[in-house]
């Protein structure tokens, strides 16, 4: 009963040109042909809970899922279809192997919305790419590679799959010895809450240590809805975190963002990462400067619970993996001192202990006999 709630809501909402431009008052007819062209290269996925929601709350969530005719634009040059080439470091189709020790699967291409600003808008919503046969050829990849010890299910959104497929991924994975954390990619609790039933609770419950990173990207998203789902994952035991990308005009603001942290932290979801937006084509018009970024850190580190603070990171162009980002704290260092600057602008000096001396010098124990030797 309550997967046809979900699957319902999944279903209506806006998923072409026709419910588009029915809810955006106007006929197909008159959509701008651009906005046509988008849709053509980039499906559009509105889920009738978040469609409601975004109709309540205005532009922080329609400029996340509508789409628009800035995407057919072409962008500076160095945007590209897969930003993060991710094809080049796949073994095989759907399996990102990018780091020594964990790697990605991907699950589906289906999602609860199609948000515009996805790096993966090259296959989101798209059919053909994942399938059964995939999914169990990424298995067996990890089945051989027992260097891997984590598993990041992503896609698309792995809790758009079917509560039986995805009972079988997660069987099969903790079937092999050496994984030690699984983890699930997902935007599913906060945009389409209705999916996180008791039902898939119980199943993912049975495969601990289970890790659960969830997309959030405004305050306005946690509603009575997502506190639920997200209360129903964490009985289940699963350690929630939040992933939030960084967006003009969404989110680009030291006070929305703090506000989003403490939400998050009232629902049990510990921030994890700030993404920077990705060089992705056809989101030019989601871009900001880092400088933004590191305001935005700056404005949150210190000034409120420090794990209310998410890891601000770039996913470098070109494949080089995530990578830190934070405003500079140490402003000097030598072996006397490092220099430090407080979340209030105030410097302060951290003395260094002393240097062991170059030339390790024997000295006689406490007893006078045996002397000790150099320690290293
Ligand atoms: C983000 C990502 C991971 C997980 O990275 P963590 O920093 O461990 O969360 C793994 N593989 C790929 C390809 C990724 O993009
Ligand atoms: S839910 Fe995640 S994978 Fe799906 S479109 Fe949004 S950002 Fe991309």
């Amino acid at each position: 009963m309550s997967d046809q709630h979900w699957l319902k809501l999944f279903r209506e909402g806006v998923f072409n040109a026709e419910s588009l431009a029915e809810h955006l008052d106007m006929t197909p007819g008159e959509l701008p042909d651009k906005l046509n062209d988008a849709i053509a290269d980039y499906p559009v996925r509105i889920n009738d809970y978040f469609l409601n929601l975004m109709k309540e709350k205005g532009d922080s969530l329609a400029l996340q899922v509508v789409p628009s005719a800035a995407e057919t634009e072409q962008g500076v040059e160095a945007h590209f279809e897969d930003p993060l080439a991710e094809e080049a470091d796949s073994p095989v189709r759907g399996l990102v192997h990018r780091y020594p020790d964990r790697v990605l699967l991907m699950v589906t291409t289906q999602c609860p919305i199609y948000c515009r600003f996805c790096t993966r808008k090259r296959i989101i919503g798209k059919p053909g790419i994942i399938s059964t046969a995939t999914i169990e050829a990424g298995i067996d990849y990890i089945r051989h590679h027992p260097e891997i010890r984590d598993v990041l299910l992503s896609g698309g959104d792995p809790l758009m799959v079917k509560d039986e497929l995805l009972e079988r991924i997660l069987r099969s994975l903790r079937a092999i010895p050496h994984l030690e954390v699984l983890r699930i990619g997902t935007r599913v609790p906060g945009a389409l809450p209705q999916r996180v039933t008791p039902e898939l609770c119980a199943i993912l419950k049975q495969f601990h240590p289970l890790y659960m990173n969830i997309h959030f990207n405004h305050p306005d998203e946690i509603t009575p809805e997502v506190a639920k789902a997200c209360a129903l994952l964490a009985d289940a035991g699963i350690p929630l975190g939040s992933q939030t990308v960084l967006l003009k005009g969404i989110n680009d603001d030291p006070e929305i963002m703090k506000q989003l942290m403490h939400k998050l932290l009232t629902i049990r979801v510990k921030p994890y990462y700030l993404y920077q937006a990705d060089l992705i084509k056809g989101t030019e018009h989601f871009r900001t400067t880092v400088e933004k970024g590191l305001e935005i850190m700056d404005a949150l580190q210190g000034h409120t619970t420090g794990f209310a603070v998410p890891k601000y990171v770039i996913d470098a162009p070109g494949g080089g993996g995530k990578v830190p980002v934070s405003p500079q704290t140490l402003i000097g260092l030598s072996p006397e001192d490092a220099v430090i600057k407080n979340y209030e602008g105030k410097t302060y000096r951290y003395p260094q202990p002393k240097e062991p001396a170059q030339d390790c010098v024997e000295h006689p124990s406490a007893n006078g006999n045996n002397p000790t030797p150099c320690e290293r």
